[in-house]
Order: structure tokens, then sequence, then C-alpha cells
């Protein structure tokens, strides 16, 4: 199985790997920084080997399958460079915790309300929502204690549950610890100032966006 040094250190941008398995486009590595989408979060975009990563694959078994140009002459043990646009991951590891962040605020400020979607992209991250009122009602309260939690600055700790079935989970002492294989960053404070926006998106379903205000 592909090992994902993205977990062990989510700041890596380049890393050099091996390739493991080649079927046509599609190769697989021996370690990785790129994720693939999971959880909402989108794929990071980069190259393998100087060949652009046209696609990032996560499998039911957890492995990675990365998809090249056709052109590309990699082989089974070559060493490779892996590089990843480390300003669009920096902006999804953002958006990401932000989300986290309102996501767990919104539970513990309205025990029972049922998300039913969420994703995170390099421009915005949205979660949505079973909720019959505008949700923008919960908007002074949960904006004010997340951006006192980002100010605070707060290490950030993640860590595997289950090393076997790769589940994983983060943790900030006092507030939540909460399921997610994403990659999260190490304090609070990264997120910086937030700015959110309600959307109805249909009867009895709302949305809230995220957006990154200092880029
Ligand atoms: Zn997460």
């Amino acid at each position: 199985m592909t090992h994902k040094m993205f977990w062990d250190d989510p700041y890596l941008t380049q890393l050099d790997t091996t390739i493991t398995s080649v079927s046509r486009q599609t190769v697989q590595v021996a370690q990785t920084i790129f994720y693939a989408f999971s959880g909402g979060q989108e794929s990071d975009t980069g190259t393998l080997g100087g060949y652009p990563v046209i696609q990032a694959h996560k499998t039911e078994q957890n492995d990675i399958l990365y998809r090249l140009s056709e052109n590309h002459t990699l082989q089974v043990g070559d060493s490779v460079t892996m590089t990843i646009d480390w300003q669009r991951r920096y902006r999804l590891m953002r958006l990401h915790f932000a989300a986290e962040i309102i996501l767990e605020l919104m539970y513990q400020h309205q025990p029972g309300i049922q998300k039913i979607g969420a994703h995170i992209a390099e421009d915005k991250s949205r979660i949505d929502f079973e909720w019959g009122a505008n949700i923008s009602l919960f908007f002074p309260t949960v904006y004010e204690k997340a951006q006192t939690l980002i100010r605070a600055n707060q290490p950030i700790r993640s860590e595997f549950t289950d090393k076997t079935t790769e589940r994983r989970c983060w943790d900030i002492a006092g507030f939540a610890r909460v399921a997610c294989g994403g990659t999260h960053l190490k304090t609070t404070g990264e997120v910086g100032t937030i700015n959110l926006k309600r959307k109805n998106i249909g009867k009895g379903k709302e949305r809230i966006e995220i957006y990154l205000v200092d880029a």
C-alpha cells in the first residue's frame, strides 16, 4: 500500500519516491505527498517524474492511483520526484480546517443538526445541512467563536485511530476530537480570517460557504 506521507507531514511539497506499478497511464508509488480526493477535500495538482498528474484516485483498498499523460515512459523501479502545487494545497488545508471548526461549532450550538454534504475547493469550502430555517441566524455566534479559536492559535493534533484501516482523527484540547482523513493544519491560527455566506439550496436545505478573507 502507498505510504501516505501527506499524513506524516502535510507540509511537504516535494518528495523522492519509487514507481511500484505501471498500467498504461496509471502508476503507483511507494510513498506519496499527493492527496487524492477523499472526505470532500479535492485532489492536489502537481507532477510525478516531470509529468503532470491528470488525475489522482483513491481506491476502495485505500491505495492511490495517479494517471499521467499517454506519452509517459515511467517504469516499475524508477526513482522519481513528486511535487505538489503548495499554494493550492495550503488553501485547501486552511479552507478544510475552517470548515472543520464551523461544523463542530454548529454541532455544539445546535445539537442534532444534520450535515448532508461538504466540499473543500481552492476558492471556498462548503457544508450543507438539513435545516428548515435561515442558517445565517447562527452566524453571529458561530463566527465569533470560530475567530476566537483561530486567534488563540491552538495546536491541532492529528493521529491514527486505527492504523490498519487508516482511520484518522484531529484533536484540539478542550474543543473537539473528530474523525477525518484529510490533511490538517498544525495550528488554528493558520486558518486566518474567514467569511461566511449562506445559500438556500432547496427546501429544507441550507449551505454555509466559507471563504478566506486575506487571499
Ligand atoms: Zn478534516
